[in-house]
């Protein structure tokens, strides 16, 4: 089923997210999280891709499996910087053959080794040039996108920004999802600014759950998200309690995705990272409110 089809339902959902392994013998623990969490039905899975492309071949291998095995839809992530054309089209072939539906198109992080190279000679520069490939190729892929409600960290200003999204989003992309968020109110202003600049796809809000306190630092550097004091007092009082630290990020993250329920969202991204448990108890705390 194509994303945007189930994103035009009424019902609020969550979609959650998985990375593949590194190597053959992680992928064992990576396809029993896949499991665990596809038996959630969420409204969709998303599968990451490693940096540089290393991990394509899991990427493709378990988005299958979530759409074949467990018929949930699947969302397969595809980067191209750093990449060649001809990889790039090798793997649109790919997620052809495997019947993959629906693909977010990113640019992907820049490797710290490629930061100082002459980028005149790269392929690839920006997502826009994979989602218009996407489109050209002879699949119809339904194209997601990514979005940053507080600037990508390259950007000058949130307006140039947005101007580059908008040129993202007529060239293709159906719907966004966006970075973490810890704080909504960023997210409402966002979606102000882009609605008034044209944009009108669905937006997907990205939750991390952070269950331990090393996380924090690990997501700040990683997303440059606005950590508001609530969430700081929160890690100040339970940091150092593995236990109360999982419990207080899971109805912390709960909480925020309440509050984006009651302003009119109706889909949710979770950041799982593959934490099936973690995935779970967010779903049973809100067993209630979803479906509604
Ligand atoms: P772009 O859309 O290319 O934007 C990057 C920057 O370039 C922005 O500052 C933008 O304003 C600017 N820009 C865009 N177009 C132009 C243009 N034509 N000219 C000049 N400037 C321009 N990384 C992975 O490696 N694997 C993943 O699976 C992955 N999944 C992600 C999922 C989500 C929901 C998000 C939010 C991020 C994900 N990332 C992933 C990280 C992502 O690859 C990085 O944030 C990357 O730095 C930017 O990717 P993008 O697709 O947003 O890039």
């Amino acid at each position: 089923m194509k994303i945007i089809d189930l994103l035009k339902r009424e019902k609020f959902s969550l979609s959650f997210e998985v990375f593949p392994p590194k190597t053959d013998t992680a992928f064992e623990n990576v396809r029993t999280a896949t499991e665990e969490i596809a038996k959630l039905s969420p409204s969709f899975m998303s599968v990451t891709y490693g940096a540089g492309g290393g991990t394509s071949k899991y990427t493709l291998d378990i988005a299958k499996r979530i759409k074949e095995l467990y018929n949930v839809p699947s969302l397969a992530h595809l980067t191209c910087v750093s990449s060649t054309k001809e990889t790039v089209h090798n793997r649109i072939a790919d997620m052809k053959a495997a019947g993959i539906e629906n693909v977010m198109a990113l640019r992907g992080d820049i490797p710290a080794e490629l930061h100082n190279d002459d980028r005149s000679h790269w392929d690839y520069h920006h997502a826009i040039e994979l989602v218009r490939e996407l489109k050209e190729s002879s699949a119809d892929f339904c194209i997601g996108g990514a979005c940053y409600p507080e600037i990508h960290p390259e950007s000058k200003n949130q307006k140039e920004d947005i101007k580059y999204l908008k040129e993202k989003v007529d060239a293709g992309c159906e719907f966004l999802t966006t970075q973490m968020i810890f704080d909504n109110n960023l997210l409402y202003n966002f979606l102000y600014k882009i609605r008034e600049a044209g944009i009108t796809i669905p937006i997907i809000p990205g939750i991390m759950p952070i269950t331990n306190a090393n996380q924090v630092e690990r997501a700040i550097k990683l997303s440059g998200s606005f950590m508001p004091q609530r969430f700081k007092s929160l890690v100040d009082k339970f940091g150092h309690d593995p236990v109360a630290m999982k419990q207080a990020g899971i109805a912390y993250a709960t909480d925020q995705i309440i509050d984006l329920y009651a302003n009119g969202i109706t889909n949710v991204h979770v950041y799982s990272m593959n934490k099936s448990d973690v995935a779970s108890k967010i779903q049973n705390n809100l067993s209630d409110i979803l479906g509604k």
